[in-house]
């Protein structure tokens, strides 16, 4: 039988329950179980794929192609294994097959309700992961907070599962506890009435993670303790730290994984002390040879008065795990392109001043008009100035116009999704893209996961994945355009990796540069801390000979 383990929040969001469902799957791990995670989001939208990263953060994409939270992309970068749609609930989806099972008459004409029907789906959908997974640990962290309306037909699901296998079920409540400033000291006050709402939807939390800025000391541990009906040993401390990819190492400081074996009734299956690698990644991590300075050029940065790197989470972490391969620390600069635009007088010194001091520059994915243009004149710069750079998705799209434009002198080449009736549209829309376009058929529509990919022999990415045959993740709508192939070749473009059963064009790069690669796919969806991207790899290894050399 395997064991369920509920993550909820309480407080306030933003806690990191991601990260803490992510490291206690590491910890199980450790202990020799297999371990698996859903993510579960309460809004009403089918899937991620519509959202705004500003507002959700980055959509994440599995290999069978769903478009999901980033709390996915936490789970395969921690768990160190994929992880496919079936792990992603949403309120949208469980409704929306509810609501399709009852049109098709599968409910023998009764009536259909909220409650059972919604949580007995939500329980189904686990189960089919627990059978598909089968792994002995089924992480579910269930997003929000205690005490909203949106998530508590998930809590009730949880509640039902664990009326149904008392001795299976886990609950872990993340809870912040606050240092006010005035009064100097650490309240336990929110986490309290966090408890009793959570008892009130018929749940007792377990094990209590205590999140807070500083660690948690024995008065707060007993009152806590307490006020909120727990053994002491089960109140974990979890102060702020300066590297997410230490949170394992930390619980198991309070000794967080015993806690969950002795509950559950299970013996660690591995002998020693477990966590080495993790040590190891600490290590390196902390001890920097150097610092390097990589540009992410994006237009999703702005909101207000904080800047969302959470639109960028899977580029900055694939960065992050490359860097410290090579026992760099990165240094990441936001830079907004729309301050490059006509890279004239004011615009041209941005670049200068901006680019003239970085080691090398990204351009991730992205859609639509706003910012592009100062994107192209990025790629520009870091083409003439034999910085490194790689283009991710929009990234390569743009290198191929700014190629066209620039190189091959095919003036005001563009992609069709910014003008339709450009002379070149040197990246053009999908065929099949055309009709959803087109009737505004735009959930869950675009080239989604995993495609495979062939590798020309002699490139800079097969040197860097050593071997041919790779397989891909990708989320986009358009495509370099097969009758330009020719012409953006003749002048020097390398056409790296192609799709075989389509003849499509995933890779470019030229050559007399020491690095400059774009990837139609998203390599940084698969860059895992114990196991960095080849791609990013090879990137970063060219960005630190570049920056010896000045
Ligand atoms: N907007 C581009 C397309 O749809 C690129 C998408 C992306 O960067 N993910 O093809």
């Amino acid at each position: 039988m395997a064991k369920y383990i509920f993550v909820v929040g309480g407080v306030m969001s933003g806690i990191g329950k991601g990260i803490t469902t992510s490291s206690i799957g590491v910890i199980l791990q450790n202990k020799g179980f297999k371990v698996t995670a859903i993510k579960i989001d309460p809004y009403i939208n089918v899937d991620a794929g519509t959202m705004n990263p500003v507002e959700h953060g980055e959509v994440f994409v599995t290999d069978d192609g769903v478009e999901c939270d980033q709390d996915i992309g936490s789970y395969e970068r921690f768990l160190n294994r994929d992880i496919y749609s079936d792990n992603y609930m949403t309120t949208g989806m469980v409704y929306e097959t509810v609501i399709k099972r009852e049109r098709n008459l599968e409910y023998d004409g009764r009536c259909v309700e909220v409650v059972p029907h919604i949580p007995d789906e939500i329980i189904r959908r686990i189960r089919k992961v627990t059978k598909n997974s089968k792994a002995d640990f089924i992480m579910i962290e269930i997003g929000g907070t205690v005490g909203e309306y949106q998530n508590l037909l998930f809590l009730e699901a949880a509640r039902m599962l664990h009326l149904r296998h008392p001795q299976d079920v886990l609950f872990i409540l993340v809870s912040y506890l606050p240092v006010p400033k005035m009064i100097g000291e650490m309240k336990t006050k929110p986490t309290q009435y966090a408890v009793r709402t959570l008892n009130s939807a018929g749940i007792q939390p377990d094990i209590i993670i205590a999140r807070s800025q500083v660690p948690l000391d024995e008065p707060r541990k007993r009152k806590i303790s307490l006020f909120c009906n727990i053994d002491k040993d089960d109140v974990i401390s979890a102060p702020d730290i300066d590297f997410i990819y230490e949170v394992p190492i930390n619980f198991e400081k309070d000794n967080l994984g015993q806690r969950i074996l002795s509950k559950t009734n299970l013996r660690s299956r591995k002998k020693g002390k477990g966590l080495k690698r993790w040590n190891n990644l600490m290590k390196t991590i902390k001890n920097p040879k150097e610092e390097l300075n990589i540009g992410i050029v994006g237009k999703y940065f702005d909101t207000g008065d904080f800047t969302l790197a959470d639109s960028y989470i899977s580029v900055i972490e694939a960065i992050k795990h490359a860097c410290w391969h090579h026992g760099q620390a990165p240094v990441i600069h936001w830079l907004s392109s729309e301050k490059y635009h006509l890279a004239k007088g004011e615009a041209r010194k941005n670049l200068k001043k901006d680019l003239g001091n970085l080691d090398g520059v990204i351009v991730p994915g992205g859609f639509g008009t706003r910012g592009t243009e100062g994107k192209i004149k990025a790629i520009e710069w870091a083409r003439r100035n034999k910085m490194p750079f790689l283009g991710l998705c929009y990234g390569m799209q743009l290198a191929v116009i700014e190629w066209a434009r620039n190189v091959c002198k095919l003036k005001g080449a563009h992609t069709t999704e910014i003008n339709r009736r450009t002379k070149y549209p040197v990246i053009d829309v999908l065929p099949e893209q055309k009709i959803n376009i087109r009737e505004k058929n735009f959930g869950a529509t675009m080239r989604l996961g995993a495609y495979p990919c062939q590798l020309v022999k002699g490139t800079r990415s097969y040197k860097a994945y050593k071997k041919t045959n790779i397989s891909e993740r990708h989320r986009h709508r358009y495509e370099l355009n097969n009758k330009f192939r020719k012409e953006l070749e003749d002048k020097g473009m390398v056409m790296a990796g192609i799709n075989p059963e389509r003849d499509l064009v995933e890779i470019i790069e030229i050559k007399k540069h020491p690095f400059f690669v774009g990837t139609q796919f998203h390599p940084e969806f698969k860059s895992r801390p114990l196991n960095p991207h080849s791609l990013f790899r090879e990137f970063i290894k060219a960005c630190i000979t570049s920056s010896r050399s000045h």
